[in-house]
């Protein structure tokens, strides 16, 4: 099975995206889907480019609205599996709203978000998961807001399966990609993808001497929420791993009364053209 295509990715050599990439055409075939049994939707940023550089049916969205289309191609076809993509920008600052209520609603999507730290389509500036002090062209003197963290609103969101990994560990990405394909329901994985021309300071040096790999901590129990808040506020959001899972709630598709199983196409109308005629004469 073949998710390559002849598109040259346009991205800086050495961004984070290329791995990221290259574990979701991994988790794919290892997964045994076809490239018709795909669908990647992504947002606006150099993430957003993913979705052209993927052979499988691919959506290039407007800025922040990759998990709306995301939900409605799965909601149309629920044979598809679904990849909603995106960077920190496009994901936790104009698309916030959607990313809050997709978690919630839960539906049987993946969500791979490429954390970068700051925005780099536009040549740099401060994102919701920039750090306190860091100066961009939009922060000159360094940032004073509050750094977000993703997967703790996530767990208080009620997110069923929430990972993290760093693109150079595409061995671990890979596998995560894989456990939330199958995972029922919404599986968010932050990824850090540094963004070696503007982010000078999340570089790949950084994240290993900062990153926190679960592996390290015995015991860890990732169907505990209440350990998984308590991990990532402990490791500062740095634990990288399947940090929570909820193996047992079932997805948006499963829980409303009545919504078929069949893709939208294959269903018999609800009305017949007649009966659609006539309900909207009534709201002439
Ligand atoms: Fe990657 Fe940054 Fe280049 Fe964008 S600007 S392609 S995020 S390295």
């Amino acid at each position: 099975k073949e998710f390559r295509n002849n598109v040259k990715p346009n991205w800086c050599p050495g961004c984070g995206d290329f791995s990221i990439q290259a574990a979701i055409q991994r988790a794919a075939a290892n997964s045994g889907l076809e490239p018709e049994q795909l669908a990647v939707i992504s947002g606006i940023g150099c993430s957003g480019r993913i979705s052209g550089y993927i052979h499988a049916y691919g959506f290039h969205g407007i800025h922040g609205r990759s998990l709306p289309i995301a939900q409605g191609v799965k909601l149309a076809n629920r044979d598809l599996t679904v990849i909603a993509t995106g960077g920190d920008g496009d994901g936790f600052a104009i698309g916030m709203g959607h990313t809050i209520h997709a978690i919630r609603r839960n539906v049987n999507i993946t969500y791979i978000v490429m954390d970068n730290q700051i925005y780099g389509l536009t040549k740099g500036q401060t994102s919701p998961r920039s750090a306190e002090g860091f100066v961009t062209k939009s922060t000159p003197q360094g940032s004073v807001e509050t750094t977000l963290s993703p997967l703790e609103l996530a767990l208080s969101a009620g997110a069923t399966f929430v990972a993290q990994s760093f693109s150079s560990d595409i061995k671990q990405l890979t596998a995560l990609v894989e456990e939330a394909i199958k995972h029922e329901g919404f599986s968010f994985i932050n990824v850090f993808s540094p963004c070696v021309t503007f982010n000078k300071i999340n570089t790949y040096e950084w994240f290993k001497d900062n990153i926190v790999p679960l592996d390290s901590i015995p015991d860890y129990d990732p169907s505990n929420r209440i350990a998984a808040m308590t991990t990532l506020m402990e490791t500062n959001g740095m634990v990288t791993g399947l940090i929570y899972q909820d193996k047992n709630k079932k997805s948006y598709e499963n829980l409303v009364p009545g919504f078929r199983e069949e893709p939208l196409v294959q269903q018999e109308p609800l009305l017949s053209r007649e009966q659609f005629d006539n309900l909207v004469a009534e709201f002439k």
